[in-house]
């Protein structure tokens, strides 16, 4: 069914605009129209670009307050609005609607730390430097300057709190940003625009633009963006990468994440624990989250107790409508990407995996599903998988678990079931990993912690100070004569 839907303005340089043509936003659910969204033409895309540049000098020079009080406003406005924000996120993404509340709260933390940190960041450290006879009557001040504009690419499986992370730190540090939402999901990033319009920034400094993914490598490329910020898939970051070595890029990519448990981790109360959280964060955003749990690893003194409880655990998702309370799983982003998921499925039980439970696929949903003894050269034991899709494997003792883990391109989180504290700092120095999670999942992160990827899961860390810290640089003053 389609419904006749408003054309969403997009942000250019802090004022709506409309461009020549739309795109339609659709329900991944039941393919409704959520939105119709103007697309930038290049000369709009140009004026952006523009008043980025010609309002940096302005906006670094912003006083601390002023950024605080925007950061605060989009706090309080987001919070006010935030059943609303949460059903358009579950509505253009099709997460499940008890889900998008929580990216709603994430975002909301997200602009919070940053007010937070705006508020101390940039103070400056004096440093002595009359421990050398050359040095005599010498002090330096260290302070930091944003580089200059950002631009910000988003990937749609958290449309909002992935577009925090990269403007929230932009407004605290004074670098103006464009923010470039995924096409599938550009609707809260439209939103996040209108409460940034509320607030007394510098209009040049932040624009939201929807631009078409062929446009987007000449945008890259503009010298007048230093810092590229990307959050999505390995080869579009890769390509960005070689595109631009000499601008500062951060490349959040994708993962095959995994979960060790430990033989120490055998009371009946812990296998369910652990198959509980194992089945909800295999599942959660349809497995669309760059540190869902793709892979078991469990002992092989605790595996055969714990897969039958993981199965049950998965079998016991609700899978439907997002905008229902009670769904746990819905579609995915799109029906080709339920086929791609389906098809490295049967590709792995052509091969000789067993299938535990699931392998179903109706339109753009995809039946939770566990999978054993899968060969390792199956796509789904490489790559990621992206969908509500588990492989569980035994492994003799904690040297071999850690190796499987290793065994892998990627490198972004782990999570390692143990109540040893010395197991803990093991498999902090063995995984080559972004975070080590213990007693849980892969798949915490918090927004103040560093975030980032090892590997091919990416380079730079996001995390709101850390984000600050990348879009600005040390610039020394050394005092003479002192
Ligand atoms: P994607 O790479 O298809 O798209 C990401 C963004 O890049 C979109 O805004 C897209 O329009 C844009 N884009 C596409 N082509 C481009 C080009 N040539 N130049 C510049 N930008 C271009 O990714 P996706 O499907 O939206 O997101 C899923 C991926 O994101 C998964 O691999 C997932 O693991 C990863 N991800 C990583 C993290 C993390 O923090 N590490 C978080 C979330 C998602």
């Amino acid at each position: 069914m389609t419904t006749a839907t408003p054309t969403h303005a997009f942000w250019l340089a802090g004022r709506e605009a409309t461009g020549d043509e739309t795109f339609e936003v659709t329900s991944p659910w039941d393919g409704r129209t959520v939105g119709t969204v103007g697309v930038p033409t290049e000369a709009q895309v140009e004026q952006a670009v523009a008043a980025a540049a010609e309002s940096a000098a302005e906006f670094a020079a912003t006083p601390a307050h002023v950024r605080v009080a925007a950061l605060d406003h989009v706090v309080r406005r987001l919070t006010e609005r935030a059943e609303e924000v949460a059903r358009l996120i579950s509505a253009e993404n099709g997460k499940p609607v008890k889900w998008a509340r929580g990216e709603v709260a994430r975002a909301v933390s997200v602009f919070r730390w940053a007010a937070e940190e705006a508020r101390r960041f940039n103070g400056g450290t004096a440093q002595r430097l009359d421990t050398d006879a050359g040095g005599t009557g010498r002090l330096a001040l260290i302070r930091r300057f944003p580089r200059g504009p950002v631009l910000g690419i988003a990937p749609f499986n958290f449309p909002l709190n992935l577009s925090a992370h990269k403007v929230a730190p932009a407004i605290a540090v004074g670098a103006p940003i464009i923010l470039k939402p995924a096409p599938a999901t550009p609707l809260s990033s439209l939103l996040l625009g209108e409460l940034l319009a509320e607030t007394d920034l510098p209009a040049g400094s932040w624009s939201v633009l929807p631009v078409p993914n062929d446009r987007m490598p000449s945008l890259v490329r503009d010298e007048r963006l230093p810092v590229v910020s990307f959050t999505g898939s390995g080869p579009v970051g890769w390509s960005i990468l070689d595109s631009v070595p000499r601008k500062r890029v951060t490349l959040e990519l994708g993962g095959n994440a995994a979960a060790v448990v430990l033989a120490d981790w055998s009371s009946e109360a812990d296998l369910d624990r652990a198959a509980q959280r194992i089945a909800t964060f295999s599942n959660y955003q349809g497995g669309q989250s760059c540190i869902s749990v793709q892979r078991v690893i469990a002992d092989a003194s605790v595996y055969d107790r714990l897969v039958p409880r993981i199965v049950a655990a998965v079998e016991a998702q609700v899978t439907g409508d997002p905008s229902d309370d009670a769904t746990d799983v819905g579609p995915l982003i799109s029906e080709d990407a339920a086929k791609r998921v389906e098809s490295w499925v049967d590709e792995a039980v052509a091969a000789g995996a067993r299938l535990l439970t699931g392998g179903k696929r109706d339109g753009a949903s995809y039946a939770p599903t566990v999978l054993a003894d899968v060969p390792a050269d199956a796509t789904i034991a490489c790559e990621e998988v992206f969908g509500p899709v588990l492989t569980v494997a035994s492994a003799d003792g904690e040297e071999a678990a850690f190796a499987a883990v290793n065994e892998s391109r990627y490198g972004l989180q782990a999570g390692v079931f143990t109540h040893d504290v010395q197991a803990a700092f093991r498999a902090h120095r063995a995984l080559e990993v972004g975070g080590v999670i213990i007693g849980d999942v892969p798949s915490y992160r918090a927004d103040q912690m560093p975030y980032g990827g090892a590997k091919e899961s990416g380079v730079g860390r996001e995390g709101v100070l850390y984000a600050m810290e990348d879009y600005t640089y040390e610039r020394v003053m050394v005092l003479t004569g002192l």
